[in-house]
């Protein structure tokens, strides 16, 4: 039976959040939900899940050592790795040790890393992927160019949210795809995966729970990306019942490979009957912020609930949902949300502000949520909204 004490006693439950921005933020105020306590890391001090933690460190979460310190200090009942970039040697260590890591260290090991995830559903588990092949030094990544053919998209194998991604259309932009490649990338210079470019019909993120009870799927979500990017989403992606069948089908075998309790947001791009496995991230997934509005448990009350060994007995849909992300641009520490009545004058919109202390380039600041009838409406009522809005970069 799952029994949760009171924080800072031997009876409580603590969890060590791995990365604190605006997904960890959520899952930091599910778990207060439950009273439990959540230490919360990043690489720079007043991160969105550090502002509602009881406890946070600032670290390199690629430092191994001083991961491990904080770690054995704090002794977490749960690890919940939020982000890639992670020493994941030392997760895979400290599970053997005998801690909860989340989903399972074999989940964030081979996650943190396109290779890793790619090999296994393509080469393990058959399943059906866009033509691939991996390049480290700029040769290979000629031949391997070729070998896949125009069009094709270049990404490192440790990125996230587009950095270092690009689409290679004509021989003109190869060199190019390479430089952003090995500027782009996690831990800097290294290694590439070069993918036949899919032209899908459409691609959503297909939000899979591993609990006690078994595997459940949300309501596919459908998005529109920038630059690899995510802009906006929305719930549920009209498929055909075929589509969603084999989508469903994927979703399970791959999550079952991973193992571990948890929300998996699995990647698909769809064209016809055909379904075609991109990736997968072993936590909530940034599109699956819309569930803040269309489902009474979000992505985020449903990893916490799986963590915790809670039963998922039903995953409730209210209605078509969207959310729009807002991305500011600019150099600045102080970033001012303005109109922000106008931009809840619609019933059924809401706005969650991140908090995040710094703007650099770009950066995701807030997302905007909306419901409605149909998902046509929500996502111009989410868009309308978005209009009112007025960034100011102080
Ligand atoms: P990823 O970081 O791999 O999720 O890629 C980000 C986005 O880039 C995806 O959501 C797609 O919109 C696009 N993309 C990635 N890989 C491909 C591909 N092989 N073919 C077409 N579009 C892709």
């Amino acid at each position: 039976m799952t029994r949760i004490g009171t924080p800072f006693t031997a009876s409580g439950k603590k969890a060590l959040l791995c990365g604190s921005g605006e997904l960890g933020k959520e899952v930091a105020i599910e778990l207060q939900r439950y009273g439990v306590e959540v230490v919360a890391l990043d690489k720079y001090p007043d991160a969105p899940a550090m502002q509602v933690a009881h406890r946070s460190y600032v670290l390199s979460m690629l430092d191994g050592k001083r991961l491990r310190e904080i770690i054995e200090k704090e002794k977490p009942d749960y690890i919940i790795p939020e982000i890639e970039a992670i020493a994941t040697s030392v997760l895979v260590e400290l599970e053997q040790e005998g801690y909860c890591v989340v989903p399972s260290a074999k989940a964030v090991s081979l996650t943190m890393n396109r290779e890793g995830i790619r090999r296994l559903a393509a080469e393990e588990l058959g399943l059906k992927t866009s033509s691939y092949c991996f390049a480290e030094t700029y040769e290979e990544f000629r031949q391997g160019i070729e070998r896949i053919g125009l069009p094709c998209v270049v990404k490192p194998v440790m990125s996230s949210s587009g950095h270092g991604q690009s689409t290679v259309c004509t021989p003109a932009d190869v060199d190019e795809a390479w430089r952003n490649a090995q500027e782009g990338g996690r831990a800097g210079a290294g290694k590439v995966i070069i993918e036949g470019f899919v032209d899908f019909d459409y691609e959503i993120t297909l939000l899979t729970v591993r609990h006690i009870g078994g595997t459940s799927f949300l309501e596919p979500i459908g998005h529109r990306q920038v630059n690899g990017d995510y802009r906006e989403s929305w719930q549920p992606q009209p498929m055909r019942s075929v589509a969603l069948e084999k989508a469903r089908e994927i979703a399970k075998k791959i999550t079952d490979a991973l193992g571990g309790r948890g929300i998996f947001g699995v990647e698909l791009f769809v064209k016809g009957n055909d379904v075609i496995f991109s990736e997968v991230s072993p936590r909530p997934h940034d599109t699956g912020m819309v569930t803040m509005i269309s489902q009474p448990l979000s992505e985020f009350a449903l990893h916490v609930r799986a963590i915790l060994g809670l039963p998922v007995p039903a995953i409730r849909f209210l209605g078509p949902s969207a959310s729009r992300a807002v991305v500011v641009e600019g150099d600045s520490r102080e970033v001012v949300l303005d109109r922000l009545e106008k931009v809840l004058a619609e019933p059924d919109t809401a706005i969650r502000i991140f908090g995040k202390p710094e703007v650099k380039g770009h950066r995701r600041m807030a997302v905007i949520l909306a419901a409605d009838e149909t998902v046509a409406k929500a996502r111009a009522k989410a868009e309308r909204a978005y209009a009112e809005l007025k960034v100011e970069v102080l």
